[in-house]
C-alpha cells in the first residue's frame, strides 16, 4: 500500500504483481515439488505435519525440504481462475495452498482432508502439490479482529481475520472479474479482493463503514518484504455494513479548500468530502491541483480522468495527509464546466518558502541556473535572491522552448507551489510544478558575460597580456642588443659621430666625438650644449665661419655638407653631415668628423717634395740640354778635324789611330744626342715637324745607313713596304728615322746571326689620316717577358750585363716610345727569349699630295713580261726582290745558289725563252759563276746585275768581268734597281731593233 502511494500507482496494479509472482511461484512450486517428491522418497524420514501451525512454524530452510503434510481444515477462500487461490484454515491457523491450474473446484466452507508437501518459494511457508478429499461442509470459523498494523506485521499472513474500515473505492477488475475495494482502515489502506463480484452492491459500499472478514495476504516487494496488505474475502456476505454511505454523494456539502484539515469536531472522520473548484494543473500520471477562492489543493485520483486547467469540477474524495501535505485521496471528479484558469499570485521565493502558497497557483521569477530534461520530465533549477528552487514539468517541454532557455536567463514561471516541510510542519523548501511550456516566460536573456565566459575571457586576456609582456621583454632585449651593436659600431669607427635633433640638440654621440673635440665627459653627459659650443669655438681658427656654416646647414634640412675645419693647434677635421631621415622625414642631422691632420700634413709634404723634385728635374734637364749642346759643339770640332786629318797623307798607323778616334767620337755623339733628345722630350721642348716625305725612301735610307754594320755581323737586312702604304706622307721624317734607326740598331746589336727585317703596312685609314704599322724583326737574343715591360722606361736595360756586352744608355727605347706617343701611336714588343724580338709601333700621319707608288710602273711598263732571275742565298731577300719585280710585271724566277741559277738559265735558254737579266747577290756573284754564265754558249748576252753590300771592298766592283754591269748596293733601293734593270734592257732592245 505504501508502495503504491509512493509511486502514485493505482492500487489495483498491486494485484497483478502478486499474481505474476503467484504464477512464477506455481511454476517454481511445480519444479520444487517434483524435487520434493523424489526427496520424499529419498528422505522418507521427514515427519508428516498434520497442523497448519506446524507448517507455518517451519523455517524457510526446512519448509523447502518438502515435509509431508496431511491435515484437515475448512476452505476460507477459493478462486479457480487463471491463478487459483486457496486458503485453508484449521484450528491452529490459516495458510495458502498452491493450487495447480485445473484442480477440482472448492467452495468456501468445504471441509477437506489435504495431502501435500511443504514449500516456500517466496514469502511464507505454503503447501504444494495438494490433493484433497472433501469431507463435508462447515460454517466459516470465527475471525479475530485485527488492525491494519497487525496485518502489516506479517504475522497474520494467511490468517482468517476481521477488520473494520470505510470503503473508499469499489471496482471490478475486467480481467479476473474480481471485485476490488479500497478499505480505509485504522492505520492504513487495505486492498480487498473477492471473486464475488456484484458491482451494484459494491458501489453502495463506497463511503460506508464496514466490518470485513477474510484471509490476510501480503503485498511484497522483490526482496520478499511485505509492503502492503491484502484481504482475500470469499464472498460479499463477509462484509457487514456498520454505517451505510450517504445515499447521494452529490448531496454532500461543499467544503472550502482552506477549511480542509482544519480543526473541527463536526466533521465525521474518514468519510468523503465534497470540494468545488477549478483545475489548476493536471500532472500526467500524477495528481491534480485545483483551487477555489480560499486556496489550492492537492488531489489524488482514484481513476485517471483527463482534466485541463480551467475545468470547473466537483470533487469527492477522502482527506488524508501525504508527505505532510493535506491531500484528497481516491477522488472522483465531476467536470461541470470550463473557464479561465484563476490568476496566479505573483510571489517571491521568501513567500513561497513561507508555505502559505502550498499547492496554490503562483507566479515566481528566478534566474535559471541549470536545466535538464528526459522524455518524461523536465527539471529546471532557479535562484531568486539566495533561494534556490526547482521547477518540474512532467510533460516534456517542447525543444525550442527549452533550447531558448539559456542559463542565466531570468524566467517567470507559473505553476503550483509545492512546499516541503520538516517534521514540525515548517516549510524548508519549495518547488514549482509546471504544466506546459507556456508556463515559462523569459523575462530577460542572460548577459553574454556569464561567469564561465568572463573567466575564459579573463584567461585569454591574461594570456594575451603575458604574451605581450613576453614579447615586450624580448623586444627590449633585442633593442638593448641592437643598441649595443650600434654603439659598438659607432665606437669602432675612426670618426667622431654625433646625432642631433631638429633643434640641434645632441641625441647621441660616440666617445671619439667627445675625445676629438676635447669635450669633458660630464658636459657630454649633461648635454650642456652652450658649454660644449663654447669649448668647440675656443679651439677653432675661424670660429665665426664655423658658426655661420652651422647656421646654414641647419637652415636647410636637405643639405649635405662637407667641410674642413681647422683648429688653432694645427689639427684639421673633415666634417660630413647629412640629414637624419626617419620614414622619409628629417628628424635631425648626423655629423661625422674625421681627423685629417696627418693626411693634410703628408699631402703638404708631398706637394712640397714634388715641387722641389720638379724644380730639380727642370734644372737637371736644362743643365743636360746645355751640357749636351756644349759638348756637341767641341765634338763637331773633334769629328771635323779628324775627318780632315784622315783625308791627308797618313801612315797606316796614324790612319788606324785616327779611325779609332773618329769612331769613338761618333759613338760619343750618339750618346750625347740621345741624352739631349731625352732631356728635350722630358722637358717637353721637343716639337715635331710636318714635312712631306717618302716612307719607302726613308726606310731604304735607314737600312742603307746601317747596312755596313749589318754586313759586318754577317746579317741580312730586308725592308718591305706594303703596296697600300701611300707614296708620300706628312710628318716628322727625321724623328721617324730616329725611331727606325734605333730599333734596327738594337736589332743589329742584339742579333748574332740570322736576319733583320723591317716591314711597314697600313693599319687603318680615316680621311686623309693613315695609321701606319711598322715592325722591326730580328732573330737575336730576345727579351724575357718581365723585362719587356721595363725596356721602354728611361735608363733601363733588359739585362744589366747588356750594358757591358753591347753598350748603350738605355735611353733609345724611352725616346722612341715618347716620340711614337707624340706621333699619335704606341710601341710594344713581342719577343721570345733566345728566338728574337719584334718591335711594333704605330704612328698616325697625314697622306701627302704626291701620287702613290702603284702609279710608278708606267715608267717601267717596258719591263712587262721580261724574264728575270734572282740569285740570293737569303730567302727574305729573294722574296722581297721577287715581290718588287713581279710588281713591275716581270716574270721573276728565284734561285738560292749558283748551281741552281745555272740550271734555271740553261733550262730557260734550252726552252727557247732565255732569261736576259740576272740579279745576283754579292755572296753568290763569285767570278766562277759569272764566268760559267758568260762562257755558256746558250747564255751569251745575259746581263748580270750584282748586288753588293755597302762596305764591300771596292776592288770587287772595279775588276768585274764583261757583261757584268755596275753593282747595286744592298739593301736594294727600288729606284736604283729600276735604273739598273732599265740600263741593261735598253741596249738589248736597241739590238733587237
Ligand atoms: P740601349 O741603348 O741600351 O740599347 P735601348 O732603350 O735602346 O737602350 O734598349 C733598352 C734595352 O732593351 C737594351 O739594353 C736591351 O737590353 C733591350 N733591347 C732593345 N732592343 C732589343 C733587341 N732587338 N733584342 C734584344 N734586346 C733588346
Amino acid at each position: 500500500m505504501l508502495y503504491s502511494r509512493i509511486c502514485g500507482l493505482p492500487r489495483r496494479y498491486a494485484k497483478p504483481a502478486r499474481r505474476r509472482r503467484a504464477r512464477l511461484a506455481t511454476a517454481l512450486a511445480f519444479a520444487v515439488s517434483a524435487l520434493a517428491v523424489s526427496r520424499r522418497a529419498f528422505s522418507a524420514g521427514l515427519p508428516t505435519l498434520t497442523t497448519i501451525r506446524q507448517v507455518l512454524e517451519l523455517s524457510r530452510s526446512k519448509a523447502v525440504k518438502g515435509y509431508p503434510v496431511h491435515l484437515r481444515g475448512v476452505v476460507t477462500y477459493y478462486y479457480g481462475g487463471a491463478v487459483p487461490d486457496l486458503f485453508l484454515h484449521d484450528s491452529t491457523g490459516g495458510l495458502w495452498v498452491d493450487l495447480a491450474q485445473g484442480a477440482p473446484s472448492l467452495k468456501p466452507g468445504d471441509v477437506i482432508e489435504l495431502d501435500g508437501i511443504t514449500e516456500q518459494p517466496d514469502f511464507a511457508p505454503q503447501i504444494g502439490r495438494p490433493s484433497w478429499r472433501v469431507l463435508g461442509k462447515a460454517p466459516l470459523p470465527p475471525a479475530p479482529r485485527v488492525t491494519f498494523g497487525q496485518m502489516a506485521s506479517t504475522h497474520e499472513d494467511g490468517q482468517w481475520v476481521e477488520v473494520e474500515g470505510i470503503v473508499r473505492t469499489a471496482a471490478v477488475d475486467p480481467e479476473s472479474h474480481n471485485l476490488f475495494l479500497d478499505l480505509g482502515a485504522e492505520g492504513g489502506l487495505i486492498t480487498v479482493q473477492t471473486p464475488d463480484a456484484r458491482p451494484s452492491l459494491a458501489q453502495k459500499l463506497v463511503d460506508s463503514e464496514v466490518l470485513i472478514r477474510g484471509n490476510c495476504g501480503a503485498i511484497r516487494n522483490a526482496l520478499n518484504q511485505q509492503i502492503g496488505v491484502m484481504l482475500y474475502v470469499p464472498n460479499l456476505e463477509q462484509i457487514r455494513t456498520l454505517a451505510p454511505a450517504p445515499s447521494d454523494s452529490a448531496s454532500l456539502p461543499v467544503r472550502s479548500i482552506a477549511d480542509l484539515q482544519r480543526f473541527s469536531l463536526d466533521q465525521p472522520a474518514g468519510h468523503r468530502v465534497h470540494v468545488r473548484g477549478v483545475v489548476t494543473l493536471d500532472v500526467r500520471d500524477g495528481p491534480v491541483y485545483m483551487a477555489d477562492s480560499t486556496g489550492g489543493l492537492y488531489v489524488r485520483r482514484k481513476e485517471h480522468t483527463t482534466l485541463r486547467p480551467g475545468d470547473r469540477v466537483d470533487v469527492f474524495g477522502f482527506l488524508g495527509v501525504v508527505d505532510r501535505h493535506p491531500v484528497l485521496e481516491d477522488s472522483v471528479f465531476q467536470v461541470t464546466g470550463q473557464g479561465p484558469v484563476p490568476a496566479a499570485a505573483q510571489v517571491t521565493a521568501t513567500q513561497a518558502l513561507h508555505g502559505e502558497f502550498d499547492s496554490a497557483l503562483v507566479k515566481i521569477d528566478g534566474r535559471l541556473l541549470q536545466s535538464a530534461s528526459s522524455p518524461d520530465e523536465t527539471m529546471l533549477v532557479l535562484r531568486e535572491g539566495s533561494t534556490v528552487f526547482r521547477a518540474i514539468s512532467k510533460s516534456e517541454l517542447s525543444a525550442p522552448a527549452l533550447s531558448s532557455l539559456r542559463e542565466g536567463s531570468l524566467l517567470r514561471l507559473s505553476g503550483i507551489c509545492v512546499a516541503d516541510t520538516d517534521v514540525t510542519g515548517n516549510p524548508t523548501a519549495f518547488e514549482i510544478r509546471l504544466g506546459a511550456a507556456s508556463d515559462i516566460a523569459i523575462l530577460k536573456e542572460p548577459s553574454w558575460w556569464t561567469l564561465e565566459r568572463a573567466l575564459a575571457m579573463g584567461g585569454l586576456l591574461s594570456l594575451a597580456i603575458l604574451g605581450a609582456l613576453a614579447w615586450a621583454a624580448s623586444l627590449r632585449r633585442r633593442v638593448h642588443a641592437q643598441t649595443a651593436i650600434i654603439r659598438g659600431t659607432l665606437d669602432a669607427t675612426a670618426d667622431g659621430i654625433v646625432v642631433v635633433d631638429a633643434h640641434g640638440k645632441i641625441v647621441a654621440a660616440n666617445d671619439k666625438f667627445a675625445a676629438m673635440w676635447n669635450f669633458p665627459e660630464l658636459l657630454m653627459a649633461a648635454r650642456d650644449h652652450d658649454a660644449l659650443l663654447r669649448i668647440a669655438m675656443g679651439q677653432l681658427k675661424e670660429p665665426e665661419a664655423f658658426l655661420d656654416r652651422l647656421r646654414d646647414v641647419f637652415a636647410s634640412s636637405d643639405l649635405t655638407s662637407d667641410d674642413a675645419i681647422e683648429f688653432l693647434d694645427g689639427r684639421v677635421f673633415e666634417s660630413h653631415s647629412e640629414p637624419n631621415r626617419v620614414n622619409g622625414r628629417s628628424v635631425g642631422r648626423v655629423w661625422a668628423f674625421h681627423d685629417i691632420t696627418d693626411r693634410m700634413r703628408s699631402q703638404r709634404d708631398l706637394q712640397q717634395a714634388k715641387e722641389a723634385a720638379e724644380a730639380a728635374n727642370e734644372t737637371k734637364t736644362a743643365f743636360l740640354a746645355n751640357m749636351s749642346h756644349e759638348i756637341r759643339t767641341p765634338m763637331n770640332g773633334v769629328l771635323g778635324m779628324t775627318e780632315l786629318c784622315l783625308d791627308t797623307e797618313l801612315t797606316p798607323e796614324q790612319r788606324e789611330y785616327l779611325d779609332m778616334a773618329k769612331s769613338s767620337a761618333d759613338a760619343l755623339l750618339v750618346v750625347i744626342n740621345d741624352v739631349l733628345d731625352f732631356s728635350k722630350v722630358e722637358a717637353g721642348r721637343l716639337e715635331l715637324e710636318l714635312i712631306e716625305f717618302n716612307l719607302r725612301d726613308l726606310l731604304e735610307e735607314c737600312a742603307r745607313s746601317l747596312a755596313v754594320r749589318t754586313h759586318e755581323k754577317g746579317l741580312e737586312l730586308t725592308c718591305e713596304v706594303a703596296p697600300e702604304v701611300p707614296e708620300t706622307l706628312i710628318g716628322d721624317p727625321s724623328r721617324l728615322r730616329q725611331i727606325v734607326v734605333n730599333l734596327i740598331g738594337n736589332a743589329i746589336k742584339f742579333t748574332q746571326q740570322g736576319e733583320i727585317g723591317v716591314q711597314a703596312s697600313v693599319d687603318s685609314v680615316s680621311g686623309d689620316q693613315v695609321t701606319l704599322h711598322l715592325v722591326v724583326r730580328d732573330t737575336g737574343i730576345g727579351i724575357s717577358p718581365e723585362k719587356q715591360r721595363l725596356i721602354f722606361d728611361a735608363f733601363t736595360q733588359a739585362d744589366a750585363s747588356t750594358t757591358r756586352r753591347f753598350g748603350g744608355t738605355g735611353l733609345g727605347l724611352a725616346i722612341s716610345s715618347r716620340l711614337v706617343e707624340m706621333m699619335g701611336g704606341r710601341i710594344w714588343v713581342e719577343s721570345d727569349l733566345g728566338r728574337g724580338s719584334e718591335f711594333h709601333f704605330t704612328i698616325r700621319l697625314s697622306v701627302g699630295t704626291s701620287p702613290i707608288e702603284q702609279a710608278q710602273p708606267s715608267e717601267s711598263s717596258s719591263f712587262t713580261g721580261v724574264p728575270v732571275l734572282v740569285i740570293d742565298t737569303n730567302a727574305t731577300s729573294r722574296q722581297i726582290l721577287n715581290g718588287i719585280l713581279t710588281g713591275w710585271g716581270m716574270r721573276s724566277t728565284v734561285a738560292a745558289s749558283g748551281e741552281d741559277a745555272l740550271e734555271v738559265l740553261e733550262r730557260a735558254a734550252g726552252g727557247g725563252a732565255p732569261i736576259p737579266v740576272v740579279l745576283c747577290d754579292g755572296h753568290t756573284a763569285d767570278f766562277l759563276l759569272l764566268k760559267k754564265i758568260q762562257e755558256h754558249p746558250a747564255l751569251a748576252g745575259t746581263a748580270i746585275i750584282p748586288m753588293t753590300c755597302v762596305g764591300q771592298r771596292c776592288e770587287e766592283r772595279v775588276s768585274r768581268p764583261p757583261g757584268v754591269v755596275a753593282p747595286i748596293t744592298k739593301p736594294v733601293r727600288r729606284a736604283e734597281l729600276r735604273e739598273a734593270i732599265a740600263g741593261v734592257l735598253e741596249p738589248m732592245l736597241v739590238e733587237q731593233v
